[in-house]
């Protein structure tokens, strides 16, 4: 499909997210060509003699020559839970213009969570979550939310009937509360927020919405920058200078069996690394060498 009617089927189109969220494209300027266009601005006419748009977009993305991605912009009409909204609002690159509860009254819809939805906190990350918490709780906490919000929005309506302002009004509206807002960023800091949003240390929530935008509006809007986007960003791999030191000493070992162990592992950690002790950086690393198929893998 040519990318003016793939434009023009995406702008206004609702992807949905949680129980009333959304994202929607409003607008695009660019596409996967003004990277490279910019690029060969920079580059100057022979760059086209070796790399097809392709190749460049590749290169530039696994060498971080981010300025060309910066002259594509997309904006979005976006609607988030309020406690999600806070941040996503931390990406300070993006023009935001958001629905104002001071001038109008606070839309009525709250984000609501399933029973089987309910998450331990995470034991190793002081800021993740767990397992799923079991069923029959479950039920108990989505009836308690579903009357904590109704008797939230029963005060808050219940001041507006009084009088009271709405700047005012608003101050006990629960964080689940949605709010709505004009989005625009380049696709630069755009890519960038989906990294971190999309990774699995954000937050359930808000990794959903960072899908949502690009999966189904990033994605097929510039196809060659996506795929070098998931092949050098969202699936590569970074090592450290210590993580580049314990892989060339654990390959360096006669392997026992069809991968190393914890065991094997560990007595390749040098004094840099001990020094940590059993620390967060260095369970990164054994996660990685897990991930590569080097180390058997770790029950946590
Ligand atoms: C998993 C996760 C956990 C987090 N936990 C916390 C937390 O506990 N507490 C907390 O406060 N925040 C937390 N954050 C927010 C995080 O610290 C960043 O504020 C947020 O991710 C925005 O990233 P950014 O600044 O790179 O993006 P943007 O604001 O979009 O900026 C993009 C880039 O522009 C540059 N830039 C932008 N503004 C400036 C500036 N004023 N000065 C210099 N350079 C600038 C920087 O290079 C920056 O990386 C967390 C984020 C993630 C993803």
């Amino acid at each position: 499909m040519a990318l003016a009617d793939i434009l023009s089927d995406l702008r206004w189109k609702k992807f949905q997210v949680l129980n009333d969220g959304f994202v929607c494209l409003v607008d695009c300027m660019g596409d996967d060509g003004s990277v490279v266009q910019a690029a060969r601005v920079s580059y100057g006419e022979g760059t086209k003699r070796v790399s097809d748009d392709r190749t460049l977009v590749r290169y530039l993305m696994r060498h971080r020559h981010t300025t060309p991605f910066e002259m594509a912009e997309l904006k979005f009409l976006v609607r988030v839970p309020m406690d999600c909204w806070r941040q996503w609002i931390r990406h300070r690159t993006a023009s935001v213009n958001e629905y104002s509860t001071r001038y109008s009254v606070a839309i009525d819809s709250t984000q609501t969570t399933m029973p089987h939805e309910w998450r331990t906190q995470a034991e190793q990350n002081r800021q993740g979550s767990g397992s799923p918490l079991p069923a029959d709780l479950g039920e108990k906490l989505t009836e308690d939310e579903h009357h904590f919000q109704v008797t939230a929005r029963q005060v808050y309506q219940k001041r507006l009937e009084a009088g009271v302002a709405r700047e005012q009004a608003r101050k006990d509206l629960p964080l689940s509360t949605y709010t709505e807002a004009y989005w625009k960023i380049d696709l630069h800091n755009l890519l960038h927020f989906l990294a971190l949003r999309m990774d699995a240390h954000a937050q359930q929530e808000i990794r959903d919405y960072a899908a949502a935008i690009g999966e189904n509006i990033v994605k097929p809007l510039f196809p060659i920058v996506w795929e070098a986007f998931e092949d050098y960003r969202l699936g590569g791999l970074f090592l450290s200078r210590l993580e580049a030191g314990v892989m060339q000493r654990l390959l360096a070992r006669p392997r026992p069996g069809a991968q190393y162990t914890l065991e094997d592992f560990l007595a390749v950690q040098d004094e840099s690394w001990r020094s940590l002790g059993r620390s967060r950086e260095r369970d990164e690393c054994r996660a990685k060498l897990e991930r590569l198929g080097l180390l058997a893998p770790v029950a946590t």
